[in-house]
């Protein structure tokens, strides 16, 4: 093994070989991985192999498409085969429900390029004879699925990176990390020392003890996996390869394996393995087999599919491999280490390996993915997913693999986990809570205790007092708990300066607030933050919380040695907003200071005493109404609730929760990071152009942001108005125009305070300005978009101002 190398790479399964792989193609020959035992020694080696396009992130669903065509690249490069099949799968649906689902996931493939097609339960019987055909309603068909083989796959990237330029030592185990003060890294193994500038962590399943010698604690887990193998089938005699199967019902996936069939569960009642710690001598070993476990998805099976029934059992494979909690790849560098990477928690490693060292390897050597990430990206989650939190989380993901998410379905498990002081105070107001880090926050206010969503994708029983939520804003104030949002205090006498750095808009005036993009060096939208000043060198930066650990990261890459300091200040000002026409007067009762337009304007930003509690006053407003956001620590937080609720009476003050916040947001054409504010759209694109202040000489992502507005940027965030019956868009629905699908929503609603349903979605530049010929396909069916040239709902936002 050399001594010396450029990137070390820690695991010899499919996914570390592909980040070899992509960093020799990209240039870096300089490259070592490190591999404990054999090459495909953690969970590729078992793995059944089966690889599909279908993602419930697009931007994931892309990097999957890319993986799947890369196996002839590799294939030709290192003359290793892939044992590549491309069957052909079928999804099918055993509910209404479920075929609505595979309608609006046709729908989300179309602008992917992607050619599902949603057929009859005959036509799925022709295509899959082992079906029986009263057991389902319809299916969806994807040519790109089948399945590799394992050991192929990672033999492929393997080769190909070493005639790329890569090293690959084998039976050498990694024992310690150890940082130097230049940021490279000593790698101790059990066979000697190297010398790394980075470390790429592709430990696979002993990923989380690898992240351990550098002291941070991953959130992945490992679950027990088992499929089975049946005896030859004389149902298969002769014929042409069975599809690749999924039937949700039965939580199971099919496919041939030679003569007979392979067939794997996610069940219900999935096991975690080793919990704690991997140990390092689980190697080519496979896990006892747990029949019992898998029986009710078993019997589904031999009902679904009755030639099962006789096959017989051939081979059994339990075998253990890991998760994050929401499923998804964590994919980045590690905020607070130096050149340390993760490529962990792929849970698909034949669908998404590829994509996973595509981005990766783009990432450490431009700077930059390349493209949205988000859904894969490490930093997507924070200090609340302690090890328990991880356990609860992956199991329940493990058991819901193939159950249908609902878009109003809050998921259960590792709940409440945190909630603000004023939680008992809301669930007394009968809220019914969402969860979002961990966090316990209102989503609509019921008119009795117990209330639950009915999930659908359609309206639901929410709909009516949400719509009560939005009238109450409109007419007179409500009370919305704002506590889920990142904050950080950035103070010191660089404070301004660096702001200015980071931030593309100008830093507010003491007192003032500014709204601003966040832009990385090719110009694209990053983070969106409300700057608050509140004295010469004490700033409070609001954005989205889920993504605090993305700012901090971009913020440390980012931070001047001395006369600046940030901290990440979430959870100790909480807060809560009052907005509507009786806003201003509400909370005038309450503060000495003077509330009105002249001496407190839109985006001022003031320390106040609220009766006794101290706080910071900002007017801003998501609602579109005159509002008041108020941010005390946690200490005081009840009280101000008390306060508020008590002082509001007069006004039938109504509390209000995140739904319809959305929906009046929506209403305002007002965007949101994650949704319509993503590292693929610049700031004109994305209609944050009046908030880029191109008067300042330099701040990160100027020259692209320059060239972004020379060239008009390719794509435009516009509002449509939809006509609809009972079901709005939700995000990621394709966009027509003139019969061709041209775009994308990024989020939808029903406007309750203009009554009409509304999107928003990007579309090319050129085709923005059109009057007519959209369309919005919205669970399989297309409807009629107009798009608005403003914010459906006071446009000229006299209301906010006034
Ligand atoms: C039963 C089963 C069926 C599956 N079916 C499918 C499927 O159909 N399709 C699909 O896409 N995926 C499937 N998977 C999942 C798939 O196996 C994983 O997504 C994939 O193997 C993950 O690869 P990896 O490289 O991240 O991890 P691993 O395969 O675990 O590789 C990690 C490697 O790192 C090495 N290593 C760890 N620590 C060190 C150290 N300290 N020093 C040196 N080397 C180290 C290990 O020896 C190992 O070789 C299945 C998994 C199982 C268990």
């Amino acid at each position: 093994m050399k001594s010396e190398t450029r990137v070390a790479v820690i695991g010899g399964g499919v996914v570390g070989a592909s980040v070899l792989y992509h960093l020799t193609k990209a240039g870096w020959k300089d490259v070592l991985l490190i591999e404990r035992a054999e090459l495909t020694s953690g969970s590729t080696w078992h793995a059944a192999g089966g690889m599909h396009t279908v993602n419930g992130d697009p931007n994931v669903a892309k990097l999957q498409q890319y993986t799947i065509e890369l196996y002839k690249e590799i294939e030709q490069i290192s003359g290793q085969s892939c044992g590549v099949h491309i069957t052909g799968g079928l999804m099918l649906a055993g509910t209404r429900e479920r075929l609505d689902w595979l309608k609006m996931a046709k729908a989300r493939g179309r602008y992917l390029g992607m050619e599902l097609e949603i057929i009859s339960v005959d036509e799925a019987a022709r295509l899959f004879p082992l079906l029986d055909k009263k057991h389902f309603k319809g299916a969806m068909y994807d040519p790109i699925e089948g399945h590799v083989d394992p050991y192929g796959v990672t033999h492929a990237y393997a080769k190909s990176a070493q005639l790329g330029g890569a090293e690959i030592v084998r039976h050498t185990r990694v024992t310690d990390l150890k940082a130097r003060s230049d940021g490279s890294w000593d790698v101790i193994t059990d066979h000697g020392n190297v010398h790394a500038e980075y470390v790429v962590n592709a430990a696979g399943l002993w990923a989380r003890e690898v992240g351990r010698m550098v002291g941070i604690e991953l959130p992945i887990l490992a679950m027990e996996h088992q499929y089975l193998i049946t005896g030859d089938m004389p149902e298969l005699k002769g014929k042409k390869e069975q599809l690749h199967c999924i039937d949700f019902e039965g939580e199971l996936y099919l496919r041939q394996e030679r003569g007979g069939m392979l067939l794997g569960t996610y069940e219900k009642a999935g096991v975690p393995w080793s919990p704690t710690q991997t140990p390092w001598d689980f190697g080519r070993d496979l896990l006892a087999n747990d029949l019992d476990r898998i029986a009710p998805s078993l019997e589904v099976a031999f009902e679904h599919f009755p030639a099962l029934g006789d096959a017989g059992i051939r081979k059994v494979v339990n075998g253990p491999f890991t998760f994050a909690p929401d499923g998804n790849p964590l994919v980045g560098p590690v905020k607070g280490l130096k050149n340390f990477w993760v490529a962990c928690g792929v849970m698909a490693g034949f669908s998404q390996g590829g994509g996973v060292g595509l981005a990766l390897s783009r990432w450490l050597i431009d700077g930059d993915p390349g493209g949205d990430i988000w859904g894969m990206d490490v930093a997507r989650y924070g200090d609340w997913t302690t090890r328990a939190y991880t356990n609860a989380k992956v199991r329940e993901n493990y058991s819901r693999r193939f159950s249908i998410r609902f878009p109003n379905e809050e998921l259960q498990a590792a709940r409440p986990l945190r909630t603000t002081p004023i939680y008992e105070r809301l669930q007394a107001a009968n809220a019914v809570f969402g969860d979002y880090c961990g966090l316990e926050h209102s989503l609509w206010f019921a008119p009795t205790q117990g209330a639950k969503d009915e999930f659908s994708f359609h309206r639901s029983n929410d709909f009516p007092h949400i719509a009560a939520e939005c009238e109450a804003v409109k007419n007179s104030v409500g009370l919305l708990e704002i506590s889920n949002y990142g904050k950080f205090e950035v103070k010191g006498p660089g404070a301004a300066e660096w702001l200015s750095h980071v931030m593309a808009n100008r830093v507010p005036a003491v007192g003032r607030i500014a709204l601003t993009p966040m832009l990385n060096e090719r110009g694209k939208l990053i983070g969106d933050f409300t700057m608050c000043r509140a004295a010469p060198e004490h700033f409070l930066l609001i954005g989205t919380y889920a993504a605090e650990t993305y700012y901090l990261r971009w913020f440390e890459r980012h931070h001047r040695s001395s006369g600046v300091s940030i901290r990440p200040c979430a959870m100790e000002y909480v807060g809560l907003s009052i907005a509507g026409p009786n806003a201003r007067a509400l909370l005038q009762e309450l503060v000495r200071d003077d509330l009105s337009t002249a001496a407190f304007p839109f985006l001022s930003f003031k320390r106040m005493e609220i009766g006794m509690v101290p706080g910071y006053v900002g007017r801003v407003s998501f609602t579109g109404e005159l509002g008041f956001e108020i941010w005390v620590t946690t200490d005081y937080q009840r009280a101000l609730y008390d306060l508020l609720v008590s002082a509001g009476r007069k006004y039938d003050l109504r509390p209000f929760g995140g739904r319809a916040l959305n929906c009046m947001r929506v209403e305002k054409s007002f965007g949101t990071w994650a949704r319509e504010y993503r590292p693929i759209y610049g700031p004109l694109e994305a209609g944050l152009g009046r908030f880029v202040d191109f008067k300042k000489e330099e701040f990160i992502g100027r020259t692209a942001a320059l060239e972004e507005r020379g060239g008009g940027g390719a794509l435009r965030l516009v509002t449509f108005k939809l006509e609809t019956a009972d079901a709005d868009a939700l995000g990621d629905e394709p966009i027509w125009h003139d019969g061709r699908v041209v775009g994308w929503v990024t989020s939808g609603a029903f406007g309750h305070r203009v009554n009409h349903s509304l999107a928003l979605g990007y579309v090319p530049a050129a085709i923005a300005g059109a009057t007519s010929g959209f369309e919005i396909e919205i669970i399989g069916e297309r409807h009629h978009a107009q798009p608005l040239s403003e914010a459906a709902y006071d446009a000229k936002g006299s209301r906010m101002r006034t």
